[in-house]
């Protein structure tokens, strides 16, 4: 696994997924983020909004069904599933230890925003916890 050299969201998805974590607090929201990868820089293109089945405020777990909607669609749209987004209601954009667990399996960027702290950051798993710089355009 090749550490990103960043990730870049637009306003308007920052917007989106703020919005999305906003109206679900105190309970974590999450996405599945589809782009592409060039030269180990990577673009959200898509973001494909998802429940959070467990309802809790510290963790989440997205469906079966909308995990094989989503990369059917990211598919439909020559698009890869490179990211997972979720948040963190009030906490620092960090991994959980659960998170880190889920990380080492699913070994894409994942991007966490706090409302708490109206931040935004992404960490990638490669033998721990490695920082993705997130750029916003
Ligand atoms: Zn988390």
């Amino acid at each position: 696994m090749t550490v990103p050299k960043s990730i870049t969201l637009s306003k308007n998805q920052v917007e989106v997924l703020k919005k999305y974590s906003n109206r679900n607090s105190p309970n974590e929201s999450c996405a599945i983020l589809f782009g592409n990868n060039i030269n180990n820089t990577i673009t959200i293109r898509e973001i494909f909004l998802t429940e959070n089945i467990e309802k809790s405020p510290v963790n989440f777990t997205i469906s079966n069904e909308e995990l094989i909607t989503a990369y059917s669609q990211a598919e439909e749209m020559n698009l890869e599933v490179i990211g997972i987004f979720h948040s963190h209601p009030d906490s620092v954009p960090y991994p959980s230890s659960t998170d880190e667990k889920y990380m080492e399996i699913n070994p894409v960027t994942w991007i966490i925003f706090s409302n708490r702290h109206d931040e935004f950051k992404a960490y990638i798993y490669n033998s721990g916890i490695v920082p993705v710089p997130v750029k916003i355009m």
